[in-house]
């Protein structure tokens, strides 16, 4: 019953989300039909077209990010579930981020203190870890530290990974949005990444906790059950 009920609040998300995803990519399409337009203009200038055909790639790419947010938010939670090693799991989240990283000056240290495996969707933890990572990366503008630290308690039979930055931070308030949709405080965000990482991580049993300080930093904190499963090799 409890299930019931949980599958059907999950159904109105989805159908709510694909409302107003129809709503978001519709604003940038606009715009790409505007800046073509102008484009056809012969009289233009060299600057001007520059700046439109650099506008029009910014707004696909920008509705390319909410489709591919959405897409991985409406599949199937409950698909491909394996047994998934924690440490090679952030591992390898830790490389994909590093270019990224890199890019934007930002140091990567990874502390892992548990061989613990957990259960779910491989791929969808690893992009759980990314969302956090990149988001992380992103509130570092001037470059900065970002810490993957792993630990398992074998009492409690849960796994802890900490993700911290040292950037920006948030206020109370901004923490509290977190997960809903389309709340962004980026000029091209999506606002559907930390709807992304709540579904999946809660999809896994597992709980997220956000400290965060203004001008300090964040720390997201996912806890998840050890599963004493063995990987497939
Ligand atoms: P997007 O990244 O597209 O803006 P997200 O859902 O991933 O959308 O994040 C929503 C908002 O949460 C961000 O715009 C940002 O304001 C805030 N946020 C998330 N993670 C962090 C972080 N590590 N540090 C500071 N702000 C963050
Ligand atoms: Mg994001």
């Amino acid at each position: 019953m409890q299930e019931e009920i949980v599958k059907a609040e999950k159904m109105k998300v989805v159908s709510e989300i694909a409302a107003s995803v129809a709503h978001e990519v519709r604003n940038p399409l606009t715009s790409v039909r505007g800046f073509i337009q102008l484009l056809a203009d012969p009289a233009l200038s060299d600057l001007k077209r520059q700046q439109y055909s650099s506008i029009t790639l910014e707004e696909l790419d920008r509705a390319e990010a909410i489709i591919s947010d959405y897409l991985s938010l409406a599949k199937p939670q409950n698909e491909n579930l394996e047994c998934i090693p924690l440490e090679e799991a952030l591992a390898k989240a830790a490389r994909i981020l590093s270019s990224y990283a890199n890019l934007q000056n930002v140091e990567i240290e990874t502390e892992f203190h548990s061989n613990a495996t957990i259960y779910g969707n491989k791929a969808k933890f690893r992009q759980a870890i990314i969302n956090i990572g990149k988001n992380a990366i992103e509130a570092m503008p001037d470059g900065g530290k970002l810490v993957l630290k792993s630990t398992g308690d074998e009492r409690t039979r849960k796994v802890t990974v900490a993700i911290s930055d040292t950037g920006v931070g948030m206020s109370p308030e901004q923490v509290n949005r977190l997960g809903s949709p389309y709340y962004s405080t980026k000029d091209k965000g999506t606002g559907l990444g930390t709807m992304v990482i709540y579904s999946i991580i809660r999809g896994m049993n597992g709980q997220i906790e956000v400290q965060s300080k203004e001008g300090e930093g964040t720390t997201y904190i996912l806890t998840l059950p050890i599963d004493s499963c063995t990987p497939s090799k």
